[in-house]
């Protein structure tokens, strides 16, 4: 069977959980049953956990590649009973959110069943409407992920062609680093519209799920990158 993206399928248990929504707003713990305890979750959950944001940053700098587990949460996140947010994803929901942070490059799917199999797989001939998991997350009541860019592309089309996505994750490099790295800068150049171009708008922002400030993102990159 060819897989067109590294998706590759374990069965059976999984210890070791890299990131998966929800639990990217936890710290990190070297025991994993602590992300399951109930006290976890007694506050309101606000964003991604710094220290594991910089982590993917950081990989994604260097160009180290991330492999992903548990990328349901164990079926937590599949079961609205079950998950910290108290809404359940789909399957493909979650694989495409693991995909699509900085750095990742694979999902280790975990499945029980043949069924559970053949529903990973089906992510190879989802659709974007059935990948889309960013009105889902901003959704849910237990979780902020205000101002927090999650890289989905709501905010497209831009009337300028900006890219407001990649600019926003080249901008987010740069910041974690604290300069810009020359593979930063080689990704930026490599766009066909900068930040530069665009015209401040708004409507980018109208779109957005999560309440980005786009227009300041799209001005302090300009200014990071000079153009
Ligand atoms: S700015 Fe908002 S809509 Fe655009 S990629 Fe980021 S989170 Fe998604
Ligand atoms: S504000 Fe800028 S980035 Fe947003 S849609 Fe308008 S031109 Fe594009």
């Amino acid at each position: 069977m060819f897989l067109s993206r590294p998706i590759i399928l374990l069965i059976g248990w999984v210890y070791i959980r890299i990131k998966y929504p929800c639990y990217d707003l936890q710290p990190a713990s070297e025991d994993v049953e602590d992300l399951w305890r109930d006290e976890n979750y007694a506050a309101p959950l606000v964003n991604m956990n710094p220290e594991r944001q910089q982590l993917y940053e950081t990989c994604q700098r260097l160009g180290v590649g991330i492999t992903v587990m548990k990328a349901f949460g164990g079926g937590d996140l599949l079961d609205a009973s079950m998950s910290p947010a108290g809404k359940a994803l789909t399957a493909n929901q979650c694989l495409h959110y693991a995909l699509t942070r900085p750095a990742v490059s694979t999902v280790l799917a975990g499945a029980h069943t043949a069924e559970q199999l053949k529903i990973s797989l089906a992510y190879e001939d989802a659709s974007e409407e059935e990948k889309d998991y960013a009105a889902a997350l901003a959704s849910f009541p237990n979780i902020s992920w205000k101002g927090h860019c999650m890289y989905c592309s709501h905010c497209a089309p831009c009337p300028q062609a900006i890219d407001v996505a990649s600019v926003t994750k080249y901008l987010n490099l740069a910041k974690a680093q604290g300069t810009v790295p020359e593979t930063v800068r080689e990704h930026y150049a490599l766009m066909p519209h900068h930040a530069g171009e665009c015209i401040q708008c708004g409507a980018c922002e109208t779109r957005c799920p999560f309440e980005v400030s786009i227009m300041e993102n799209m001005k302090a990159a300009k200014e990071l990158f000079s153009y």
